[in-house]
């Protein structure tokens, strides 16, 4: 039998199982791997980031945009460490991710040799599969174990591998082609379909959440709820699962969320949990409700809340059974009452965005985006009040896609999904909205979408602080501290970089700028200097946060001897009744 390296081995085994392309930083210790990578550079591209953590990143989103394995590599040491926040976005989020970590030769290991790290240890709370391979011959399967482990547990698998193992012939074994991964779906029992439609039957005010489970789902969901004339509620990752122009739908729920959800979840007296693992129990009904929970892993059923009902098995094949099962009801009450509310809840948020004045409200940039994006822009938002405005303003319809990091929450997460987006769909248009605290973070890889000719456009909302933190602090009563951003003009940073750049500080050039966008070839970099008082308020202010509020403005006058700027007091008030 024929030899080739283990190197060459392993990068057969990726492209065996469709990987085209690597995010990473070459260097000493994963240098073997990477010159396997160059010689099959047609099949698998390399995506050289400035950062391992841009690496990391984009892997989780390319994965949560395609639900294909994203794959980093770096060298062990400090780019392993620097993987790390990445490498824990697709834990939280369930994504598969493989990670490929270079290590110092065997002929050196456990001297405490340079850039040597217990790899194995530093990875093991993050990863469902970490292995440090010992011998040349078994990477090829241990690759093809990694990636399998990776999509059936949804995880980060990760290979550390000593830097002369890839080096080594071994016999070269050609594997058949692997199928795309398919998630097995647990067969859904018909008793609790039927227990299900019961309780739907005799629902007065039912309601759905609806989460990232039912993303292959939407099309299922819209007809569930016509048919049964129920609202629909979403977690923030699902938007997009349900048109946010839908008469049936009510938003987010959450500090995020909108005042008709957090009521019509207060009214409900059947709740849906669809595919979500929503964790601000808060928000959900304080009092008696009957629950029908669908989810596909029987462990989250009764995790946050308690289900009277658990269907375990696929949201799309359980919805379709309940369409076939319940009772088509032609108008409900509770429906339209919730309806009202949300017309007045839209009413309240246009007055938002048609403010023209400057300092430039960040509710009217959302308009500015909204005019310019496409039927199927892909959406990928920072950790911040970026993401309130996004979530809160934006009109998603099921063609769009929505990204963001919605467990680790972790700021600097808008840039990378950006990157990721556009290999993921490369003719899809690509828009990044971050606020200067994030974008600066990860600022250094817009040099990457210059090289690698990624054209996007970024809006950066900047207002020269960490200006969610801000109203956290204020909103649990604490004073103003360390939330100050130095003012950096990201228009002059995009152009040195190659891209474009528009600094807007006036109302009036928001229009020139996105217009600009809309027909850019290269990256683009929107600097929008935004009033800093705009306060990203939650839809239902509850009375810890008014409170909070209060006491911040008490403090405020006898700490720090003046008036604080509040949010606006009519903003409060229909928020808080
Ligand atoms: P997950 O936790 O990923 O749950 C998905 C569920 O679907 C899992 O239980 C899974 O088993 C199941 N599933 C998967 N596939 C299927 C299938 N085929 N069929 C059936 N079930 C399936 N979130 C909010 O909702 N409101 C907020 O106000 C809010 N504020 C936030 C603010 C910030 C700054 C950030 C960063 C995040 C915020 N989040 C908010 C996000 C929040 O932290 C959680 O990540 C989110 O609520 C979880 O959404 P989920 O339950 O839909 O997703």
């Amino acid at each position: 039998m024929s030899k080739i390296k283990a190197s060459t081995a392993l990068v057969n085994t990726l492209k065996n199982w469709d990987i085209n392309h690597v995010y990473g930083i070459p260097g000493d210790s994963i240098d073997t791997i990477v010159d396997a990578l160059r010689a099959e550079q047609e099949a698998i591209q390399f995506i050289h980031v400035r950062h391992e953590e841009v690496a990391t990143l984009a892997a989780s989103s390319y994965s949560k945009l395609t639900g294909k394995i994203g794959v980093a590599l770096s060298i062990g040491g400090p780019g392993a460490i620097h993987m790390l926040n990445g490498m824990y976005d697709a834990k939280m989020d369930n994504v598969p991710m493989l990670v490929l970590a270079g290590q110092v030769p065997t002929s050196v290991a456990n001297t405490k040799y340079f850039q040597e790290v217990d790899l194995p240890t530093l990875f093991a709370d993050v990863a469902v599969f970490n292995k440090q391979i010992e011998s040349a011959e078994t990477l090829p399967d241990i690759v093809d174990e990694a990636i399998r482990t990776a999509y059936e547990k949804k995880g980060v698998a990760v290979l550390t591998i000593p830097n002369n193992i890839p080096l080594t012939e071994i016999k070269n074994t050609v594997k058949p082609k692997r199928e795309v991964y398919e998630q097995i779906k647990p067969e859904i029992a018909t008793e609790t379909i039927a227990r299900a439609a019961e309780l739907i039957n005799s629902a007065k005010n039912p309601i759905i959440l609806a989460g990232v489970g039912t993303k292959h789902a939407k099309e299922t969901l819209v007809q569930f709820s016509e048919h049964t004339k129920t609202p629909v509620i979403i977690s923030l990752p699902a938007k997009g699962v349900m048109p946010d122009t839908h008469p049936n739908f009510l938003g987010n729920l959450g500090k995020i969320g909108t005042k008709p959800a957090y009521e019509a979840m207060q009214e409900a007296d059947l709740l849906l949990m669809i595919g979500n693992d929503y964790p601000y129990t808060d928000y959900l009904p304080q009092h008696d409700v009957t629950c029908i929970q669908i989810d596909i892993d029987p462990s989250k059923i009764g995790h946050r809340f308690p289900a009277t009902v658990g269907i375990v098995g696929d949201a799309k094949e359980a919805l379709t059974a309940l369409i076939e099962t319940t009772d088509y009801i032609a108008k409900r009450e509770f429906l339209e009452a919730s309806q009202e509310n949300m017309a007045n809840w839209w009413k309240w948020l246009r007055e938002d965005q048609a403010k023209t004045g400057t300092p430039i409200a960040p509710e009217a940039v959302m308009a500015s985006i909204q005019k310019i994006a496409e039927k199927d822009a892909i959406f990928s938002i920072d950790v911040g009040t970026s993401t309130v405005w996004s979530t809160r303003y934006l009109q998603l319809d099921h063609q769009n896609d929505f990204l963001i990091s919605a467990w680790l929450g972790t700021m600097g997460c808008a840039l990378p999904g950006a990157i990721a987006a556009k290999y993921a769909f490369p003719n899809r248009q690509v828009i990044a909205l971050a606020g200067d605290g994030g974008f600066s973070m990860v600022m250094q890889d817009f040099v990457t979408a210059v090289h690698y000719k990624l054209p996007m456009i970024i809006v950066v909302l900047n207002n020269k602080e960490l200006s969610f933190i801000k109203y956290e602090q204020q909103s649990a009563g604490e004073l103003n501290y360390a939330i100050d951003l130095p003012d950096i003009n990201y228009a002059d940073f995009a152009e040195s970089c190659g891209g474009l750049g528009f600094r807007v500080e006036k109302f009036e050039d928001l229009e020139i700028a996105f217009e600009a966008a809309r027909t850019a070839k290269r990256p683009i970099i929107i600097d929008v200097v935004v009033d800093s008082n705009a306060a990203p308020l939650p839809g239902k202010i509850v009375m810890d946060e008014a409170l909070g509020y209060t006491k911040f403005e008490i403090r405020s006058v006898l700490e720090d001897h003046r008036f604080s700027k509040m949010p606006p007091l009519k903003t409060i008030i229909r928020r808080f009744f």
